[in-house]
């Protein structure tokens, strides 16, 4: 039998009203088809293969204040840490030699000349170290052009800075008003990571209270129009040491924000195609399958926490972050099985870059 869901997916274009009602729909048929679209668009454009990229986080120390965040900076119950480079070293080279082909060093937001200039190091020696082949992406949040420029040149190609919400009243909402946290300079700054060259990634959080089916119809119309190279995005979690941790505001249930969660992550696939689209870390504090089921709902790349544990538990943005286990081999060696019986593979030893970067470089 034809359903709603046929008619709207064979259109080449989605309108807000389609995104609305794929957001929304109740019935399982209309589901499992956006589903089984987007996995069979994630295969045409971007192949039965998932990428790798060992997580680093580097430090929880941030100058940001957002309402949602557990590292925000007036939490006080946070231990702050930076890694030691030789900390850093290990496990970059620890992905590096089992072939993840690429890290994410993700950190707080630091500005200061310290951190700035120890990650530039930091990245030249990584490259050095593995003759140019190891793949950096960052995500250290909004910097200034200067810094930018000095990460691409020492050797980041990729970046990811989610602009959290594309709906500038509960951008404000959840953030403090002030000069560390204003929408326009969140947009600026991913606009100037595309100047200088890197892949650029954005998303949004998913849940938020007060966030509506239409707000996230206009985030994925973002996505399209700004034409990102990279998605990543995953459910809002609480954090009861902040602000948001604290609102009465009604959320959906969790099961309820993993599922809303997947259906962003396939329309994503579906309007953007041949875009790097993230399994994001917290959907797996939802669900323990979460990040499979994300790579089945179009999803092709994967992050294994590579940061040891001591470290990596002051690394709570949300509650509920799923234990790390120091061996990151072994999270990959299960995900491989899985894999397999889904008919994927891992792209073991290669970047994995967004092939929509270099399409649009081409076009352009
Ligand atoms: N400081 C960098 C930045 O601003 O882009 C990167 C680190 S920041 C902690 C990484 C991402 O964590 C944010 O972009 C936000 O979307 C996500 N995050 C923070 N708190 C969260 C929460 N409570 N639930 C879900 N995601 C959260």
């Amino acid at each position: 039998m034809k359903i709603m869901t046929d008619d709207i997916l064979s259109k080449s274009l989605l309108t807000r009203e389609d995104l609305v009602y794929l957001l929304t729909t109740k019935e399982d048929k209309e589901k499992h088809a956006l589903f089984r679209k987007a996995y069979q668009v994630k295969k045409q454009h971007c192949g039965n293969v998932v990428y790798l990229r060992g997580l680093i986080e580097l430090s929880n120390i941030c100058r940001k204040d957002c309402n949602y965040c557990g590292i925000r900076k007036s939490n006080d119950k946070v231990e702050r840490y930076t890694l030691k480079d030789e900390n850093v070293i290990d496990m970059a080279m620890y992905a590096w030699r089992r072939d993840f082909g690429s890290i994410v060093i993700q950190s707080g937001e630091r500005t200061d000349k310290v951190f700035v200039d120890g990650l530039t190091n930091l990245i030249k020696t990584l490259r050095e170290k593995t003759d140019n082949l190891l793949g950096i992406t960052l995500s250290c949040g909004e910097q200034d052009m200067e810094t930018y420029r000095e990460w691409f040149d020492a050797g980041a190609h990729r970046y990811l800075l989610r602009v959290e919400t594309t709906s500038e009243e509960l951008f404000r909402k959840i953030h403090p008003d002030n000069e560390f946290h204003r929408f326009e300079d969140r947009f600026r700054a991913l606009e100037n990571l595309r100047k200088i060259g890197f892949q650029a990634g954005t998303g949004v959080m998913i849940g938020l209270p007060g966030q509506t089916v239409e707000n996230l119809a206009d985030d994925l119309l973002f996505f399209k129009s700004f034409d990102v190279d990279m998605i990543g995005m995953g459910p809002y979690i609480q954090h009861s040491d902040t602000p948001m941790g604290k609102w009465k505001a009604p959320l959906l249930k969790p099961a309820e924000r993993l599922e809303l969660s997947l259906r962003m992550i396939a329309l994503a696939r579906i309007m953007l195609k041949d875009v790097n689209i993230a399994s994001s870390t917290a959907l797996q504090a939802l669900d323990p399958d979460g990040r499979i089921k994300a790579i089945l709902a179009g999803a092709n790349v994967f992050m294994p926490n590579m940061t040891p544990k001591i470290f990596a538990d002051n690394y709570h943005l949300y509650e509920g972050k799923p234990a790390v286990r120091d061996n990151a081999a072994e999270i990959v060696k299960e995900l491989e099985l899985r894999l397999k019986g889904l008919g994927e593979t891992i792209g073991y030893g290669k970047w994995g870059d967004s092939k929509h970067f270099f399409n649009r470089v081409i076009k352009n």
